[in-house]
C-alpha cells in the first residue's frame, strides 16, 4: 500500500520542529521511527500533510545514567535500548520488556519516545514507564512541563500531550530490587494479548515496595495501584500473590478481539500477572 502525498521536514533542531507543528496545525504530525505512523498512513488509516522528523535532531538522542536517575532520550530506538550495558544494569527490566517488542527489524527502528507517545494500547513501554513511575517531559510552544506517565494516557491514542508539543526524554529512578516483564503474544512479532510489569523490593524477607501495571488490558496502560499494595509486608506466599492478581484483575477492562474473547483475556491476564510477580521475587 502507498500512502497519500505528504510534505516531509527534517528540522536540525527542536524550536525549528515546534515551529513547524505551530505552523501546520492539525495537518502536521511527528515521525520518529515510523513503525507506528508510516502503517497507518499505508492503511489510509491516518493522512498527514506534513511529516516532521525528528532523526535529525541530536538533543532528542542518548541515554544518560547518573547514580539511579536514567534519562532517555525520545529517539533513542528499542534496539539502543537493549545494547545498552549501563542501562541493563541500572535497570534491567527496560531491556527484558524492550527484548519483547516485534522483531530485531523493528526495535532498530521503532523508538522509545514513539513508543510510549502513540498512545496505542498495544505499546509495552507505557506500562512499564508507568510501573518505573517515569517522568515524561514534553516540550511546546509555552516551554516545558513534565507530566507523570501515570497520569499520560487518557484513552485509545489520547494522551495529556497537546498537538504541538513534543516528548522530547523520559526519565526515572532505577530502584532496584525484583524485576519482571512477562508477555503473552501469539507468536513472534505480535502485541501482547496480556503483559505485566513487575517491580519489588525486599526487606528482611518481606516485600518493602511493589509496582505492577499492564499493557493491552483496556484502551489505556493499567497501573494497578492495589496489586501492589496488596504485596506490602507479605512475604509473597501463593496467597499473598493471588489477592494481588485479583487486585490487578479488578481494574482491567479487556475487549474481545482476535486475540480472544474477554473470558481468556482475562484468564491470561491472571496468569501473566502472577508469573511476573513471582519472578520478580525470586529475583528481589
Ligand atoms: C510488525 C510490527 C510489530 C510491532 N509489535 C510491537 C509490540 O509487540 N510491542 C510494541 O510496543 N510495539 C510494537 N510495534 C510498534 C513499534 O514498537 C513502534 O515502532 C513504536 O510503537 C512507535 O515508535 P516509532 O518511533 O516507530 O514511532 P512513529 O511510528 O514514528 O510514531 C508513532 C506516533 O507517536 C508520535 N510520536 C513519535 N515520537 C514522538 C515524540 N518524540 N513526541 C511526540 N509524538 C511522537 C507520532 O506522531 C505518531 O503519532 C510493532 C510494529 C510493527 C511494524
Amino acid at each position: 500500500m502507498i500512502p497519500a502525498a505528504f510534505e516531509y521536514h527534517r528540522p536540525s533542531d527542536l524550536q525549528a520542529a515546534i515551529a513547524t507543528l505551530r505552523e501546520f496545525g492539525d495537518e502536521a504530525r511527528v515521525v520518529a521511527g515510523g513503525h507506528s505512523l508510516i502503517p497507518m498512513m499505508k492503511l489510509r488509516m491516518a493522512a498527514i500533510a506534513h511529516l516532521v522528523d525528528l532523526s535529525g535532531i541530536g538533543e532528542l538522542k542518548g541515554i544518560r545514567i547518573d547514580g539511579t536517575r536514567v534519562t532517555i532520550g525520545a529517539t533513542t530506538t528499542q534496539h539502543e535500548l537493549i545494547a545498552d550495558k549501563a542501562l541493563g544494569r541500572t535497570a534491567p527490566i527496560l531491556r527484558e520488556a524492550a527484548l519483547q517488542i516485534a522483531d530485531p527489524q523493528v526495535r532498530y527502528m521503532g523508538t522509545v519516545g514513539g513508543n510510549v507517545a502513540n498512545g496505542d494500547p498495544g505499546n509495552d513501554m507505557p506500562a512499564l514507564m508507568q510501573c518505573l513511575d517515569a517522568t515524561y517531559t514534553l516540550v511546546g510552544p509555552d516551554g516545558s512541563r513534565e507530566v507523570k506517565a501515570r497520569d499520560f494516557y487518557e484513552s485509545a491514542y489520547m494522551t495529556a500531550r497537546a498537538d504541538d508539543e513534543i516528548l522530547t526524554a523520559i526519565r526515572f529512578t532505577a530502584e532496584g530490587g525484583g524485576y519482571a516483564y512477562e508477555k503473552q503474544k501469539r507468536k513472534i512479532g505480535d502485541y501482547a494479548t496480556a503483559a505485566a510489569a513487575v517491580s519489588l523490593r525486599k526487606d528482611g524477607g518481606s516485600c518493602s515496595a511493589a509496582a505492577i501495571a499492564m499493557t493491552n488490558l483496556s484502551d489505556v496502560p493499567v497501573f494497578a495501584e492495589a496489586a501492589g499494595k496488596a504485596l506490602l509486608g507479605t512475604s509473597c506466599t501463593a496467597a499473598d500473590i493471588g489477592r494481588a492478581v485479583e487486585a490487578a484483575l479488578s481494574v482491567i477492562e479487556p475487549t474481545a478481539d482476535n486475540r480472544g474473547p474477554v473470558e481468556f483475556k482475562r484468564h491470561v491476564a491472571g496468569i501473566i500477572v502472577r508469573r511476573a510477580i513471582e519472578r520478580a521475587w525470586s529475583r528481589a
